[in-house]
């Protein structure tokens, strides 16, 4: 990955998007000394069957935070679109345009846009939406007569925008060296306890540990046999 970089801002559509592996790379980033950022689409009001969406919300979002403080990130924003049913459009584009344009990242991360997650394990709506608006909205931010309203609420263009990672791709480019980040990225996804503890009987701890393990050894076998996180990068 290029590490020529200072600011990085991760857009995606839920609490724990960031933490099924990539957290492991912010670790190791904000240990550098690099300043990360989040912005949620969703706070996952739909994604607990046992618990109804205005406790749900408030409770994710708490998680979230915490979830965030462990790899060293403490601004977290959410942007309110309705969780499982957001919709790709302007809309979407304009709102990660806006938090492109106050973060100024030289690096924007993001999750999966495609259809699939590789072979026929089907992604969700919420992830193409998030992923493919992210990429896009990486040139809006730009572009000064796009959403012109964001210049009149004080938010300049900013066309600082050098790669856009996409995390979870079958197809990735690039990785980080997860070792030291491994063990904050475990820690990180156990923060999200409740929505954990209604996903798998399993015990938390063992679920979060032989998941992540698993995911930067595997990745690993193709970046020099080292736990990684991989990313595909689309150069600005
Ligand atoms: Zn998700």
């Amino acid at each position: 990955m290029p590490d020529d970089w200072q600011r990085a801002l991760a857009v995606v559509a839920h609490p724990d998007d960031l933490e099924y592996g990539c957290a492991a790379a912010i670790a190791v980033w904000t240990d550098a000394g690099r300043e990360v950022s989040y912005v949620l689409a969703t706070r996952g009001e739909a994604g607990i069957d046992t618990l109804e969406p205005a406790r749900c919300g408030p409770l994710r979002e708490l998680e979230q935070r915490a979830s965030a403080a462990v790899v060293g990130v403490s601004e977290v924003a959410f942007l309110d679109h309705a969780d499982g049913v957001i919709e790709y459009g302007p809309a979407l584009r304009r709102d990660i345009a806006a938090a492109i344009r106050r973060y100024r990242p030289e690096l924007v991360i993001t999750l999966n846009h495609r259809d699939t997650w590789g072979g026929t394990a089907w992604n969700t709506p919420d992830h193409v939406a998030v992923g493919r608006a992210t990429l896009d909205a990486a040139g809006d931010a730009g572009n000064r007569w796009i959403f012109p309203e964001l210049t009149d609420q004080g938010l300049e263009p900013w066309d600082g925008v050098r790669w856009v990672a996409v995390a979870g791709s079958s197809s990735p480019t690039h990785a980080v060296d997860a070792t030291a980040g491994l063990e904050r990225a475990v820690r990180s996804l156990l923060e999200h306890r409740t929505y954990i503890e209604a996903l798998t009987d399993e015990d938390p701890q063992t679920y979060a540990r032989t998941l992540l393990t698993g995911f930067a050894e595997e990745t690993g076998k193709r970046f020099g046999n080292r736990p990684a996180v991989a990313f595909e990068l689309f150069p600005r």
